[in-house]
């Protein structure tokens, strides 16, 4: 376990919403259903340290720490222990990995949290991904914005800008995550110009209701941040107690559809387990095809759309 004294302050008590992303539970002892590599990263690595999934992206992990350890994490498997292990010879394998492989375009820099690392390495590390000619876009996924804002400093921020197009993902579960400093912190990177987007992971009894997510998915557009995902719960061994039922979450997106704005809502999807990607889960407002679309709108009314072609 991993709590730093800015996400302490914040916990009020070990059961409230933040005690429970942070603090060990008995419960995580308990778990007989859930896997070790719930993603099945470990068979898709054809270098270590580099997952490569999907047709034009791949994940890099450069580092195994974070600035607090969360209890339901994907990697928990690798985080903050030896099992993910980072050298410069595992970056080496990792950079001649994407320079042979032209269909990367993007590349994942994630760990752990690559914001752990010195701003030298960070530098470092931008420098050689954009030194490959196919990598187009680098997007970094850290939760420091949320978890130890302080960390996001002038002269990171000075580096950053450097290496556009950059796209950071942060990763915030809970109003009470925002506070002065973390906004403050995604004010840093959005002035650089450095679009920003939040991974929101729905855990039950931390967010796992509508009022709630509403209330954090509005607070992150205030500070600049566009929720782009909200993730079932994957099938992490230690983590089956933060499991919610895929219809919570259907249900709670429905609740937000045209009821807020469109830019604060993000899509709601599940890691398919064995490394199957990521299925978008959303509400069946489509009632019936056919020459007439029927559909439910946001209210529950019905509505058709005639279709264009044969016989119209
Ligand atoms: C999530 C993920 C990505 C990125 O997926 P997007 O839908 O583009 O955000 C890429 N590679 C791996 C291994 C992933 O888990
Ligand atoms: S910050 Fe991310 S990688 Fe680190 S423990 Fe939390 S969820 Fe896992």
């Amino acid at each position: 376990m991993r709590i730093n004294p800015y996400f302490l302050k914040l916990i009020q008590s070990a059961d409230d919403s933040l005690g429970k992303q942070a603090i060990p539970s008995l419960e995580e002892i308990q778990d007989y259903t859930c896997l070790t590599d719930p993603l099945g990263e470990d068979s898709r690595s054809p270098v270590p340290n580099l997952v490569h999934k999907y047709p034009d992206r791949a994940l890099l992990l450069v580092t195994n720490q974070c600035a607090m350890y969360c209890r339901f994490c994907t990697r928990k498997r690798k985080v903050g222990t030896d099992r993910l292990h980072v050298t410069e010879e595992t970056l080496q394998a990792g950079y001649d990995y994407l320079r042979k492989t032209p269909a990367i375009r993007e590349v994942l820099i994630s760990g752990g949290d690559p914001f752990l690392l010195e701003d030298e390495k960070i530098r470092s590390i931008l420098s050689s991904l954009r030194n490959i000619p196919s990598i187009e876009v680098i997007r970094i996924g850290t939760r420091v914005p949320s978890v130890l804002p302080m960390r996001i400093t002038e002269s990171l921020v000075r580096i950053l800008r450097n290496f556009h197009p950059l796209y950071i993902n942060t990763h915030f579960n809970h109003p009470a995550e925002i506070t002065e400093e973390s906004a403050r912190a995604c004010s840093l990177l959005a002035d650089a110009g450095i679009p920003l987007g939040c991974q929101t992971v729905l855990l039950k009894g931390v967010n796992d209701n509508p009022e709630t997510l509403k209330k954090l998915f509005l607070l992150l557009l205030k500070i600049r941040v566009k929720p782009y995902y909200l993730f079932q719960a994957d099938l992490t061994q230690g983590t089956d107690h933060f499991r919610t039922r895929t219809e919570t979450g259907i249900k709670i997106m429905r609740k937000l559809y045209g009821h807020i704005s469109g830019m604060a809502i993000p899509t709601f999807a599940l890691d398919g387990p064995g490394g199957k990607g990521k299925i978008p889960l959303t509400p069946r407002y489509i009632k019936n095809k056919g020459k007439n679309l029927t559909f439910e709108n946001y209210l529950g009314e019905i509505c058709t759309y005639p279709e264009t072609g044969d016989g119209i």
